[in-house]
Formats: C-alpha cells, sequence, structure tokens
C-alpha cells in the first residue's frame, strides 16, 4: 500500500493538532507514522532529525503563519512537500500558499480522512517527481528555467542560476526573473561573463516556456581561431612576407579592377613599374640580409609617398608596382613617382653600412599606353628601362618610339637564352698574319649567331646584350671551349686570340677557366691569346691586375684590343702585363682620309714598340694599308685582305698556304662606303 511507512510531521499551536492527528490514523489500510510539533522552531527541529515524508501544518500559527514556516524550511535547503490546512482564509492566501512554495492546501471544514490521505500521497509523489527533475536538470549540461504562461519562472537549475547570479550584479531585482525576461529580448548569441551562450526557446502546452542556453565558449572561441588562422592565411596568400605590401596575386587582382572601374567611368590612371638602381649589386656586395633590410626600409619610404587612393605592390626582387588615378590633361608624369624617386633619394643605414640605391620609375597611363593589365605593364617594364638609361631623370613616361627598340633588344635578349641553351652558337676564325713576311701567325676567334628567322646577327648586338643579361660568362665559357679544341685540329700551330669580356674578369675566375680549358683540350698555353679592352681597368684596378698576372702567369698572353679608342690608354699599358696592344680598325681603315690618323698610329707602334709590345693593326683592308704598316715596322696584321671570319673548315683550307701572297689579293672595298 502506498501509504505505508510514510512518516509525517503535524504542526498546529492549538488543539487542532489531535484531531488532524485523529484523522490520519482513521485512514483505512495507512500506516503513517506521525509527529507533532505547536511551534514552527519545534517543528524545524524535528525536520531536522528525521526524513519525513511530508508535514502538515496549520496556516495560523499564533503570531507567525505557515507561509511564513514554509520560508523557514526552504531557507534551511529542505525540500519535503508541505500542506497547509487552512480555516476561514479567502482564496488569495491559497495563492500566497502556493506561491511560497506549499505543496497543496486542505480546508480545515473539509478535513477527512480520505482527502488528507490523497493529499500527502499526491504531494509526496509530486515532490519525488520535482527531485527526479531536478535531479536531471543539474545533470544536463544546458542551463534550463521554465517559464509559467506569465513568464514568471517556476523552475530551473544551478546552471541557470550561477549564468543569473553573474548577470544579476547588473540589476537589482530578483537575479532570476530579471535574467530570464532578459533573456526573452536577447539575441540567438550571446554573452554573460566570460561565457557565450546559446539561447533556445520551446513552448510548453499550458503557452509557458523554456529557456535552454547552451554554453559555446570553446565552439565560437574555436570557430573565431579558425576565421584568424583563415584571414591570416589569405593575407599571407596576399602579401609579401618581407615588406607587407601586397603581392603579384593581389597585384593582378587590383588592376583588373581598376581596368574595369576606368572603363565604366570612363577615367584615366597611371601604372608605375619601379625598380631599385644597383640592387643587384648590393646584394652581392654587402649580402642576401643587408638586401632584404633594404627592400623592407625602401618599401616603407614608399609606402609614406602614398595619398589616399594610391596603390603599391611588390612584384618580387626589387620589382614595385603602383597605380594611381590620373586627372585628365595632367602631364604624362604623375607626381606619385616623383614623390617615389625623392624618398630614397637620401641613403640607408643598414647593419652599420651606409647604401644608396635610387629607383627608376616607369610609367604608362591607361587607357592610352594599353588596353590591358599585360600591355600597360609591359609598356611601364618598357619605360622604366629607359629611365635606367637616363641616369639624371628616373622616371620615364612610355611614349611608342621607345617601344620598337626595347622590344628587340627584348626579343633578342630572349632568343639569345635559348641560343646559348642550345649551344647554336658558333665560332670563326679571322686570320692575322706578319706584315714582313705574310706568313699567318694565328686567328681571332669571333662569335657567330645565325638566327633561324632573323639570320646572322652581329656579335656587336648581342654581345653587349648578354652583358647586360649574364649571358655572357655562358658565351665566354664556350668560345674559349670551342676556339681551343678546334686551334688543336689545326695543321699548323698558329696562335688563337679569343676575345674575354670585362665582365667575365670582373665576375667570373677566368684564371681557373683558362687554365682548365688548355688542360682539357690540351693546347699549349703559348698558343693561346686573349684580347682583353682597357674598360676592365677601370672598375677595380687591382683586382683586374692580379687577374691578368694571373693569366700571363699561366703562360698565355694578353692583348689589348681596341687601343686608341679609350681614354686612358697611355697610362694603362704602361701599367698592365699585356704583351700585344691591338690597334683599331678606325684608324687603320681611315687612314687614307686623315693625315693625322698617321701621325697617331706611327706614334701607336713607336711607343708599342719603346715598351716591348708587339703591335697588330686591325681593319686592313688594300695593299697600301699593308704598305703603310710595313713602312711602320707593325708586327702583325688582320683585316679582310687577309680574309673575314671564317668556319673551321675554310681555315683548315686556309692554312694549305701559311705564306700569303697579299699582292694577289684584291683591295676589300665596302659597298656602303664604295657609295659614299
Ligand atoms: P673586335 O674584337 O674588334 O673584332 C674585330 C671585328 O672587326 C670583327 O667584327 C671583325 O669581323 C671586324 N673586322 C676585322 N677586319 C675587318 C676589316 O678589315 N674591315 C672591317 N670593316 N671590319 C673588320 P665582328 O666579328 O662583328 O665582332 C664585333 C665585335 O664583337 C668584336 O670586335 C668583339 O668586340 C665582339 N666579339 C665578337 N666575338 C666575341 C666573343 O666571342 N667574345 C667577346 N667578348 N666579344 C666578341
Ligand atoms: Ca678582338
Ligand atoms: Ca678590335
Amino acid at each position: 500500500m502506498f501509504g505505508h511507512g510514510l512518516k509525517v510531521l503535524v504542526l498546529d499551536d492549538d488543539d487542532d493538532c489531535f484531531l488532524i492527528c485523529e484523522t490520519i490514523s482513521d485512514i483505512e489500510g495507512g500506516s503513517y507514522e506521525v509527529k507533532t510539533a505547536h511551534t514552527p522552531e519545534n517543528g524545524l527541529e524535528l525536520i531536522r532529525k528525521n526524513a519525513f515524508h511530508a508535514v502538515l501544518c496549520d496556516y495560523r500559527l499564533g503570531a507567525t503563519s505557515g507561509i511564513d514556516f514554509i520560508k523557514l524550511v526552504r531557507g534551511q535547503g529542505y525540500d519535503l512537500p508541505i500542506i497547509l490546512l487552512t480555516g476561514m482564509e479567502d482564496s488569495s492566501t491559497d495563492n500566497k500558499a502556493l506561491e511560497a512554495g506549499a505543496a497543496d492546501f486542505i480546508s480545515k471544514s473539509a478535513l477527512s480522512s480520505a482527502i488528507v490521505d490523497r493529499a500527502i500521497r499526491y504531494a509526496v509523489a509530486n515532490a519525488e517527481r520535482q527531485r527526479l527533475l531536478s535531479t536531471v536538470l543539474t545533470s544536463v549540461d544546458a542551463a534550463v528555467c521554465v517559464l509559467d504562461n506569465k513568464r514568471v519562472p517556476i523552475l530551473w537549475n544551478p546552471s541557470f542560476a550561477g549564468f543569473a547570479e553573474v548577470q544579476g550584479k547588473f540589476d537589482n531585482d530578483d537575479p532570476i526573473s530579471a535574467f530570464a525576461s532578459r533573456l526573452l529580448s536577447a539575441e540567438m548569441v550571446h554573452s554573460v561573463g566570460d561565457r557565450t551562450l546559446e539561447k533556445r526557446i520551446s513552448n510548453l502546452p499550458d503557452e509557458g516556456l523554456v529557456i535552454t542556453l547552451h554554453d559555446v565558449t570553446e565552439h565560437v572561441e574555436a570557430l573565431r581561431e579558425r576565421e584568424r588562422a583563415e584571414s591570416r592565411a589569405a593575407h599571407l596568400a596576399n602579401h609579401c612576407s618581407l615588406t607587407g605590401l601586397p603581392n603579384r596575386m593581389a597585384f593582378a587582382e587590383r588592376i583588373d579592377k581598376e581596368i574595369q572601374r576606368a572603363r565604366s567611368n570612363g577615367t584615366e590612371f597611371y601604372l608605375m613599374n619601379l625598380d631599385l638602381n644597383r640592387f643587384k649589386e648590393i646584394n652581392d656586395v654587402y649580402g642576401h640580409n643587408v638586401g632584404d633590410q633594404l627592400l623592407k626600409l625602401v618599401s616603407q619610404r614608399f609606402v609614406s609617398c602614398l595619398k589616399e587612393g594610391d596603390y603599391l605592390a611588390r612584384l618580387g626582387g626589387d620589382e614595385f608596382v603602383a597605380i594611381q588615378t590620373k586627372n585628365p590633361d595632367k602631364d604624362e608624369i604623375p607626381a606619385l613617382a616623383l614623390r617615389f624617386s625623392d624618398s630614397v633619394e637620401s641613403p640607408f643605414e643598414i647593419s652599420g653600412s651606409i647604401v644608396r640605391t635610387g629607383v627608376s620609375v616607369g610609367v604608362a597611363s591607361f587607357p592610352s599606353h594599353g588596353a590591358d593589365a599585360q600591355a600597360l605593364l609591359s609598356n611601364a617594364d618598357i619605360a622604366m628601362y629607359r629611365a635606367k638609361t637616363e641616369p639624371k631623370c628616373g622616371v620615364h613616361a612610355y611614349n611608342s618610339k621607345l617601344d620598337q627598340t626595347i622590344r628587340e633588344r627584348r626579343l633578342i635578349a630572349s632568343e639569345l637564352k635559348s641560343a646559348v641553351e642550345n649551344e647554336s652558337l658558333e665560332v670563326h676564325f679571322q686570320p692575322q698574319a706578319c706584315v714582313k713576311t705574310g706568313r699567318i701567325s694565328g686567328f681571332e676567334s669571333l662569335s657567330r649567331w645565325n638566327h633561324p628567322t632573323f639570320g646572322q646577327i652581329s656579335p656587336d648586338v648581342f654581345i653587349p646584350i648578354s652583358e647586360d643579361n649574364g649571358l655572357i660568362n655562358e658565351i665566354g665559357r664556350s668560345t674559349l671551349q670551342w676556339s681551343c679544341e678546334l686551334a688543336m685540329q689545326w695543321p699548323e700551330p698558329v696562335n688563337v686570340s679569343v676575345n674575354i669580356s670585362a665582365l667575365q674578369i670582373r665576375f667570373t675566375d677566368i684564371v681557373s677557366l683558362v687554365r682548365d680549358t688548355l688542360f682539357q683540350t690540351g693546347l699549349p698555353s703559348s698558343r693561346l691569346e686573349l684580347e682583353v679592352t682597357e674598360s676592365v681597368l677601370f672598375d677595380d684596378f687591382d683586382y683586374a691586375m692580379h687577374v691578368l698576372r694571373g693569366i700571363r702567369n699561366l703562360g698565355v698572353s694578353l692583348a689589348m684590343d681596341d687601343f686608341g679608342t679609350g681614354y686612358s690608354s697611355l697610362s694603362s699599358i704602361i701599367s698592365f702585363p699585356f704583351n700585344k696592344l691591338k690597334i683599331d680598325r678606325s684608324f687603320i681603315m681611315e687612314l687614307h682620309k686623315q693625315e693625322r690618323l698617321a701621325t697617331v698610329t706611327k706614334a701607336i707602334i713607336g711607343l708599342g714598340h719603346n715598351l716591348d709590345l708587339k703591335i697588330i693593326a686591325e681593319g686592313v683592308e688594300t695593299i697600301d694599308h699593308v704598305n703603310f704598316l710595313k713602312a711602320q715596322g707593325c708586327d702583325e696584321m688582320q683585316g679582310f685582305l687577309l680574309g673575314k671570319a671564317m668556319p673551321q673548315e675554310k681555315v683548315l683550307e686556309y692554312l694549305k698556304t701559311p705564306v700569303l701572297d697579299l699582292s694577289t689579293h684584291a683591295d676589300y672595298v665596302d659597298e656602303k662606303r664604295r657609295a659614299s
């Protein structure tokens, strides 16, 4: 039976107490264990000592009331059900009793065993359910609060109370109700203290509501972290890590947008291509760390030049691009370009070194200098190359005349690269002979490039280009190799003269190259001569001296090429370890026209001999030239009269008669010169 073994406390300050106890003991089949108390204090004491299942309490308790008793008991943390017994009281009393937490109330006038039994059993069962519910609520992760249809909180769990307390610091009201009513109008995700909560509200059938709060702090934090990581990654993908400037990818997007905007608004803009001066040298001399530092500092100065709407990106290396809106009828040169140029004029101090650079800026305008990004960029680039060749003004605007020459040069440069890679350059040999005897003394090796579509391209064109883009080292290396190899096949042990660029002397280990080549090809060092122009002496006198001596020490001889065309000729022949002077062909070819040239040539020959140098004259085209040189005691000669540069098969043929009979050779007269 349900009522079996239930412990009940009856609290009443008057004689009704006995009546109630009797009623309980009359309960049919019931076996309630009943204790009685007459004062609230006494009642509380008994509650402390006994595990009552329920309390029956009179509404009137002398000076106090049953409601006060309920508050007292709840205040001590007991949640056992308390049933109030009421007398004359009106319905507002019932409500108050319920609000205070009474489980039920029974009118004394309707007191009966059946009613009391039922009230106790319901209250106990209900309290049991309440306890179960609150255990469930306590164990769930979420904070939960149930509101009745008047939006009064009637049930909540500790976690909800905890948040209410944090929030309550800002409210004076009852924290639970204040928090609940605030939640009703709050955003779905909002924060309380340092936590982020996600709110859900569900409706109950009696128009009550359940508010659940899920703590999503970790989740939101993880999401934010991911967003941050993603935006960092996006920033990295679009920015240069060294300078923080937008990179090539970002620029590609930007220029497309800029073109679209200019097209739809009918506006114009400048595209600037910036390239630092001497950056490669600075990198070579001071090292990459200083180079990187310089790029950073330069970027900072450039950024400080930008005004609203200006754009700057770093494409890589020392190459930057900028965009500035152009006002109609404005100059070809944007103000920003001049600001950039000024900004890097003063030197930079990097790790104790004073580093000077400068910037060359090429400018192209949209739409007049290109309708798409690629055309604009390439024209700005062309203008930039032009700016580089003008040391005074580092800013140059594109114009179409520039285009042609630079484009051709570019084309040749890229074609030359593949020609070198495919080893399609060749060496030809031009004979040299003793003036007195006509005996062949050697051959000068001259590079030849026969381009499949452009035909023969002169070394006067491609050698300077190769010096600009560094291909000269590879060209020089293979020319030396082939020249020595082919000379080894000649039937006469005559000399081979190979031209060496000043850049090879300055930037490569030419001494080792020559030594290795002689070793590999087996050519005796005495048969090799290197031709060098005096420009080799200009940059670093001591270093050049050191290298040239190294070459001489191998037993290889040195000729100073193009003598007479430089500036410091006299001082260079006196100080340098040359064996031979090569009088420039312009002297010999014009001999018959200018008396003065004959005088100078005579002087050079005399001077050279005084310094124990051999003299070879270039550009010998007529028998008159030969006679003049013979009269002056010139040692050797080279020129079209003897023969033009020829391929190896011709050389082998040519060497069959190693002594030339020049009287049988017809004078060479150039078509062009004959016409003039
Ligand atoms: P260079 O060293 O002064 O070579 C002599 C140039 O004068 C050659 O022109 C040759 O064909 C030309 N020449 C020789 N005799 C006469 C003549 O009687 N009349 C006229 N009008 N010209 C004559 P080329 O082969 O066009 O070479 C031009 C320059 O290119 C060379 O001048 C040299 O500075 C450079 N070069 C050629 N091959 C090489 C090379 O393998 N390495 C380097 N570094 N430079 C080279
Ligand atoms: Ca030469
Ligand atoms: Ca020459």
